[in-house]
């Protein structure tokens, strides 16, 4: 997958500004709804995040699966990808610029937690990552949403998704 994310984009002459969108498993119910601990997708919105997101998992996030456990996903938005992903990837934290640093934080150094670089995280087969770039070439949205989940979900090496969500519910 690319990381080279441009965060002002021109597309047919327009200048969209878009965001990353972080959607985490809260494992409402006692099980996670993809195979991904993470999912992010670039956008210039959260109804526009979500409703790909909805296209590609068949899962709405903000549905509560299980009352006591709350929300099935967590939705927060940071304005780059190294940001968004900064926490998960146990980067040094910045109290000044409050912004992650793309290094070793103190907690990594003090308890061997593994820092990875964005390109590492991203390459895990844990996360997986949307960008602004493939699904604004997508005519036919939400059949091509749901197609290229799929195929990444595959390549990952999980299997077929549809099957996947069968026995993991
Ligand atoms: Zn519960």
């Amino acid at each position: 997958m690319s990381v080279n994310v441009n965060y002002s984009k021109s597309t047919k002459g327009i200048v969209m500004q878009t965001q990353i969108y972080r959607f985490f498993d809260l494992h409402s119910g006692g099980y996670g709804k993809t195979p991904y601990s993470h999912l992010y997708i670039e956008a210039p919105s959260e109804e526009m995040a979500t409703s790909l997101f909805q296209a590609m998992t068949g899962c709405y996030p903000y549905h509560v699966t299980c009352e006591c456990c709350g929300k099935d996903f967590s939705v927060s938005d940071d304005v780059s990808l190294d940001q968004a992903t900064g926490f998960e990837r146990n980067c040094a934290w910045d109290k000044y610029t409050e912004m992650y640093v793309d290094d070793e934080g103190d907690l990594a150094k003090a308890y061997g937690i593994e820092y990875m670089t964005l390109s590492d995280f991203l390459n895990s087969g844990k996360v997986f990552f949307l960008p602004y770039e493939t699904w604004i070439e997508w005519e036919f949205q939400d059949d091509q949403a749901r197609a290229y989940f799929d195929a990444v979900v595959q390549a990952d090496g999980y299997g077929s998704y549809r099957h996947w969500m069968k026995h993991n519910s």
